[in-house]
């Protein structure tokens, strides 16, 4: 499919915005006009005065960093929904035992290319993708090539073949990421690098998961890797991988609901990051939400959507169930101790902090992107507040998080390429991407013989849970 790149004037300029610019330097502004020279933010002031470059009128709009989505598995997009009233056995026997074998490299392309749009869309700029069902090398290429069309930034998280996955793995790595490496990542200059999305000790044997972190310190990427999921994640992951090298300053953790407060001291004495997936977690039963105890330890919180064959695909919803969530067990607990809470343990401020810097940092790309600072990449979003359920503007991270929705994303730059604008993607074709990704969803569904997606109920995974 044809990916137009939309232009990218010399100077942009955007005026009048409310700024939240998540820079400790910089802070909240009520009016700031911000300069985009190139990729690159290069000036922030409340007037800027005069200049050479294009004039984007700003007024009734916040301004803030590009959202960060640190943990999607995007080749499921096709089948999205489909899992919303399973339980995470189910969804293991679903997607991993029926639909996840049966894909085709043009099925991981569709996918991806319509998973990824749908992120950028509602404002997220940088993304995780855990793409864990290579089942070729074509479905690797194919997978990988329409995140570079989609022109989103992006962490790719190589996560090894349907096979290789079914728990607990004894597969060895394949090694197609070695090629991989060589033929999608040897420029540093593009928007998408590469990550290991290895199965880890929840899902593989030792002997496998020693091969597949071999794998990446051979090759010198990052790790992105499940822990403390569910009963699968009380086998107190992080104290076998820090007794073996395994835990990190480059490993992010996804969930770490079930991890002991020794394996959260691990995270922070090892500088890595963790990815919480809160609507995800509740819903599937993963356990409590981390935030909390990775925050009071210092660790970096970021935020994920995960499966979107459950939950929707923006991050504002994310960051509304992570507020809710991590409050409701602290006011839970409280009650039935006739305590009272106060302050709440969590605000809207921190979880914006951890949509956009958070999930910089834990996507290992905290100096390039993550804030409205000078020098950073332009990775930014422009939110209308001109409706009803933003007026009047009181508390501007409260108006994000509680009333944020895709809609109200008016336009979004990528290294300072407007994507979005006036409410619209650039450069892709709706009905074009919609059709595309309708045809491969049939034929998916033909090949894996299920009629009705929507009553379907699969059986229990035989195993205590997957991802
Ligand atoms: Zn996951």
């Amino acid at each position: 499919m044809p990916s137009p790149v939309p232009s990218r004037p010399h100077r942009q300029v955007i005026r009048g915005a409310r700024l939240w610019s998540q820079d400790p330097e910089i802070g909240e502004l009520p009016k700031a006009d911000v300069l985009i020279e190139e990729d690159r933010i290069a000036a922030v002031a409340a007037d800027l005065g005069p200049l050479d470059a294009e004039e984007i009128p700003a007024r009734d709009r916040i301004l803030l960093p590009g959202f960060v989505d640190t943990h999607r598995h995007t080749w499921q997009s096709l089948v999205r929904h489909m899992s919303t009233d399973w339980t995470l056995p189910q969804y293991f026997s679903g997607v991993r035992g029926v639909l996840g074998k049966v894909y085709e490299p043009d099925d991981m392309y569709a996918a991806n290319l319509v998973g990824m749009l749908d992120a950028l869309d509602s404002g997220i700029t940088t993304i995780v993708d855990w793409s864990h069902n290579n089942n070729t090398p074509e479905h690797a290429d194919a997978a990988i090539q329409a995140v570079f069309d989609a022109g989103i930034r992006c962490v790719w998280g190589y996560g090894n073949s349907n096979d290789e996955w079914l728990p607990v793995s004894d597969v060895p790595q394949s090694r197609d990421v070695v090629r991989i490496a060589e033929k999608w990542f040897s420029s540093a200059d593009q928007l998408v690098s590469l990550a290991l999305a290895p199965r880890g000790p929840q899902f593989a044997t030792k002997a496998a998961t020693l091969q597949d972190f071999g794998l990446a310190r051979e090759l010198g990427i990052p790790v992105t890797v499940h822990a403390g999921d569910g009963a699968w994640g009380k086998s107190q992951p992080l104290i076998w991988m820090d007794a073996n090298g395994l835990a990190d300053a480059r490993t992010t953790y996804v969930h770490g609901n079930m991890l002991t407060d020794e394996e959260f001291d691990i995270i922070a004495r090892t500088g890595g990051s963790i990815s919480v997936a809160p609507e995800l977690e509740m819903h599937m039963g993963h356990g409590t939400l981390s935030t909390l105890r990775a925050r009071d330890r210092g660790i970096p919180v970021s935020l994920s959507i995960d499966v979107c064959t459950s939950v929707g695909g923006d991050i504002f919803s994310a960051m509304r169930a992570m507020l809710a969530g991590s409050r409701y067990l602290v006011n839970l607990a409280a009650l039935e101790k006739n305590e009272a809470v106060d302050p709440l343990p969590l605000t809207a401020v921190e979880v914006l902090g951890f949509a956009t810097q958070g999930g910089a940092t834990a996507a290992w790309l905290g100096d390039s992107v993550g804030s409205i600072s000078v020098g950073k990449k332009a990775d930014l979003v422009l939110l209308r507040t001109d409706v009803y359920g933003m007026t009047p503007m009181n508390y501007t991270a409260g108006a994000v998080v509680e009333s944020g929705n895709a809609q109200l994303v008016d336009s979004v730059w990528v290294d300072g390429r407007r994507v979005k604008r006036d409410g619209v993607l650039v450069g892709h074709d709706f009905q074009e991407v919609r059709a595309l990704a309708d045809a491969a969803r049939d034929r998916l569904l033909d090949r894996s013989g299920v009629t009705d997606p929507g009553a379907w109920q699969p059986p229990v995974y035989a195993a205590p849970d997957g991802e």
